[in-house]
C-alpha cells in the first residue's frame, strides 16, 4: 500500500504546516501527481481519508488531487511526446514505475527515431501545492 504511506506524508506535512500558522483547522489540501507516479487516486483519497479520522485538525479536510501529464524529450532527435497508456510498459513492470517514475527510461523509447534515451520533462511530480487552513 503505496498510497498508505504517501497519504500519511501529506498528513504530516499539513499538521506542520497547519502548525506553523497557528491553525485550528485544515479545509482542503491540494496536490500535483505526475502521471509516472501510476497512483491511484481512489486508493489514496481512501488512505486519506482513513488516516486523517484520528487528527483532529484535519477533520472534514479536504484531499483535491491534481494530475500533471507525463512528457518526454528524445536525447537526440528532440521529438516530444507524452505517455499513452499501461500497456506500453507492461503490466508486469507498473509497480516498478509507481515506486521509482525514473525507471520509465528502461521501457520506452523515441516514438519517432526510436533512440531510448529521454529526458523526463513532466510526469515524476509529486507534491503539495497548496493548503486552506482557518486560524
Ligand atoms: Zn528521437
Amino acid at each position: 500500500m503505496h498510497e498508505a504511506t504517501i497519504a500519511n506524508n501529506i498528513i504530516q506535512i499539513a499538521m506542520r504546516i497547519a502548525q506553523k500558522n497557528n491553525a485550528k483547522r485544515v479545509h482542503r489540501i491540494s496536490i500535483i501527481v505526475g502521471e509516472l507516479r501510476l497512483i491511484d487516486f481512489d486508493a489514496l483519497k481512501f488512505a486519506f481519508k482513513v488516516l486523517s479520522e484520528d487528527v483532529p485538525i484535519l477533520e472534514k479536510a479536504k484531499l483535491e488531487i491534481k494530475s500533471k501529464p507525463a512528457k518526454f524529450k528524445c536525447l537526440k532527435c528532440g521529438e516530444e511526446w507524452g505517455f499513452s497508456s499501461k500497456a506500453e510498459i507492461g503490466k508486469e513492470n507498473i509497480d516498478k514505475i509507481h515506486f521509482t517514475p525514473d525507471l520509465i527510461v528502461n521501457y520506452l523509447k523515441c516514438p519517432k527515431c526510436g533512440f531510448n534515451d529521454f529526458e523526463i520533462i513532466n510526469g515524476k511530480e509529486l507534491y503539495i501545492e497548496e493548503i486552506e487552513v482557518a486560524t
